[in-house]
């Protein structure tokens, strides 16, 4: 694949597809080690996450479960002025060993924000796994526990991740093409 415009970026290739499926396959072992007879509830992070979800699920030959939340943020009146939703949360999480997918990590804001809102369900445990990890960008002290790739603080798009709606579909991971001009 080529150079790519999506309205007004341009991309170019930066992870082969089959560089990722092996790295997302890596993940899948780490899993079923740590989560054997654990019966693991995996939560996986609309929109950008359906793609590594479907990837990484497949994979697994343990016994687990899947669903899908979007997170919704805005301003309330609790202490710290914000309040994070899990829209679509319907399992009960009590004494469950949870493994939030995303599909990338940058600052970490997103990642705090999920914690702490499944941290009132009290769950068993949770882990983070995720597609993308961008170490240079992440600002909290929340462990990463599974991370297919680790990438540079540059923006990306492709398997599932977009610009302004489009990209989500293209395979591989394409990045921004930066003018310096
Ligand atoms: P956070 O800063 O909270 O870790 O990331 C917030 C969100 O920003 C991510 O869930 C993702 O939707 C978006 N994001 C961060 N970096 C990138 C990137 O390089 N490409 C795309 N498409 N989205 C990104």
């Amino acid at each position: 694949m080529s150079r790519i415009r999506l309205h007004d970026l341009e991309f170019e290739p930066f992870i082969p597809e089959q560089e990722l499926s092996d790295a997302i396959s890596r993940v899948a072992g780490e899993l079923e080690v740590k989560y054997a007879d654990r019966r693991p509830l995996f939560i996986g992070v609309l929109n950008g996450a359906f793609f590594f979800a479907a990837e990484l699920i497949k994979r697994l030959e343990i016994e687990c479960e899947i669903t899908f939340v979007k997170v919704a943020s805005y301003h309330g009146t609790n202490s710290t002025g914000r309040v994070t939703d899990l829209i679509g949360l319907n399992e009960r999480l009590t004494d469950r060993h949870v493994v939030v997918l995303e599909d990338i990590v940058d600052t970490g804001t997103t990642v705090r924000y999920i914690m702490d809102a499944l941290k009132d369900h009290h769950p068993a445990s949770i882990s983070i796994c995720t597609l993308l990890f961008k170490p240079d960008a992440y600002k909290q002290n929340i462990p990463i526990d599974h991370v297919a790739v680790r990438i540079p603080n540059d923006f990306v798009v492709g398997s599932g991740l977009d610009h302004d709606g489009l990209g989500r579909n293209l395979p591989g991971i394409l990045r921004i093409i930066k003018n310096d001009t």
